[in-house]
């Protein structure tokens, strides 16, 4: 058996959809999971939608999400260059090769005439089809600034897609496709077979938008005595509603921005992974390593995958939970570093540590830090009304609410040992004797100390704040009424 070959080829056009980066862990994992390897190829021929930075974008993106590449920039390889538009002497190599076999021409035909062709088609409602307007003498040599296009010779294709399954094609589906543009750059349906190619790429594993020029691509494997790789479908990512892919109006965020805003890379990737495909049981939460071990070519769906941003952030949440948990309150906050709010800034790490141990269970995005935790760094401002207009607080006077602050600051006065579990006891002890229920007398405390829509367990919040500060943020509260 060869050995497995995968690439990820993004272009540089500098945004990276959530469909790019699925793109390339799917190969990824392949190739781990087969001691294979994984090529990271930048197809920069487009010079219209080149964007500068984009590449670094790429790889940054790649890095943080674990997908190391063994073949491409920064780490070299047997097979490079790895930037399209520095291979341009391999794809005149080719196409001189096509040329000579009278498998592609030169065609100077002005876009104008390309265009009134197209109309003439669309009046009489036919499909377009260039080769039926192909010139009479054809021209087999190369000229600078003159397109060159494939020769095609229409036939019937049978071919399977490791996704797709079978596939069958008729003649119609293949045409004169431009090889080489004008400015002497490729077209990715040239360039991409080439590089595949030489590259010894044996799976190549791309949307399924590609799927319908896939009959190009196996006449020009034919042509060219090129053995077939392995063909992989990747199915759409589909819009939260309706049936149309994904796009950037559709509220799906770029993975940069994700990032940006405290999303794990293990989340990110254990999301995108599952979006298309699942190992057949209930699994939702993977490793690195288990996607590497159970990743399978046979269980990527054929449908399209819908994105659903609430799934990606409760994965985070989960994610982060599993970070702490197995991991450490330490590893946890490592990573916590450009998400607290700016009045955390003069505490110590200690104090910032026992605040991320208690609301880290609340956390869907690390960004989440700076609207939660606020309140444990400075004081919040007093707003009666949101006292006021709370659901079990909006029955009581205010005489009656004062009453409650009053016992609540010398019960919690009395409390020697300042931590959680006797805490809870004076809290308890403050219920019986008030005889009032937990959502009333836990909603107006938490209140007075936060002044935020929820905080973590009360006791635990009370004992992260301390003695002197609930104290005092009670009296103060007390004091406004
Ligand atoms: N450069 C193409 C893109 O970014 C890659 C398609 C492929 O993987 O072959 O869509």
């Amino acid at each position: 058996m060869n050995k497995v070959v995968t690439r990820f080829a993004p272009s540089p056009t500098g945004y990276i959809h959530i469909g790019n980066v699925r793109s390339a862990i799917y190969p990824y994992l392949l190739a781990r999971q087969n001691d294979g390897d994984f090529i990271l190829r930048i197809e920069d021929t487009d010079r219209e939608r080149y964007v500068d930075g984009a590449t670094e974008l790429i790889e940054d993106t790649l890095q943080w999400l674990g997908l190391e590449w063994d073949e491409g920039p920064e780490v070299g390889g047997d097979h490079g260059p790895y930037f399209q538009s520095e291979r341009l002497g391999h794809y005149h190599e080719y196409i001189k090769k096509l040329l000579a076999a009278g498998r592609a021409y030169s065609d100077p035909t002005p876009p104008e005439v390309i265009e009134k062709y197209r109309k003439e088609c669309s009046e009489k409602k036919i499909p377009f089809l260039y080769r039926n307007f192909r010139p009479e003498k054809l021209d087999f040599e190369l000229h600078e600034g003159v397109p060159v296009r494939f020769l095609s010779e229409p036939k019937e294709y049978d071919w399977v897609d490791a996704v797709m399954g079978p596939m069958h094609a008729g003649p119609e589906t293949q045409d004169d496709i431009i090889l080489i543009k004008k400015d002497g750059f490729p077209t990715y349906n040239f360039a991409h077979i080439i590089d595949d190619t030489e590259m010894g790429v044996t799976h190549v594993m791309r949307g399924v938008e590609y799927l319908s020029s896939t009959p190009n691509y196996l006449a020009l494997y034919d042509a060219l005595g090129i053995k077939r790789p392995v063909l992989v479908s990747l199915p759409h990512i589909l819009a939260p509603t309706g049936n149309k892919k994904l796009g950037k109006r559709d509220g799906a965020k770029s993975v940069t921005e994700y990032r940006n805003d405290g999303v794990l890379h293990e989340a990110m990737l254990n999301y995108l992974a599952c979006l298309g495909w699942n190992d057949g049981t209930e699994q939702e939460i993977y490793t690195m390593e288990e996607l590497i071990k159970k990743f399978s070519l046979e269980k990527i769906q054929k449908s399209g995958a819908r994105y659903d941003e609430t799934k990606l952030l409760w994965m985070n949440g989960q994610w982060i939970r599993r970070i702490f948990d197995n991991n450490g309150a330490e590893a946890l906050y490592n990573r916590t570093a450009g998400f607290w709010p700016e009045s955390a800034d003069n505490y110590s790490e200690e104090y910032r540590l026992r605040v991320l141990s208690v609301i880290y269970d609340r956390l869907k995005t690390l960004s989440d830090l700076g609207s939660m935790t606020d309140y444990f760094f400075k004081d919040p401002e007093i707003d009666t009304d949101m006292l006021k207009s709370n659901k079990f607080l909006k029955k009581m006077s205010e005489a009656e609410i004062e009453d409650l602050l009053k016992i609540t600051i010398s019960t919690l006065s009395s409390v020697e040992n300042w931590e959680p579990d006797s805490l809870q006891e004076a809290l308890n002890w403050l219920l019986t004797e008030t005889d009032k229920k937990p959502a009333e007398l836990f909603s107006l405390i938490r209140i007075a100390v936060s002044f935020a829509p929820f905080s973590p367990a009360l006791n635990l919040t009370l004992d992260v704040l301390g003695k002197s500060v609930t104290l005092a943020r009670l009296n103060a509260v007390a004091r406004s009424l």
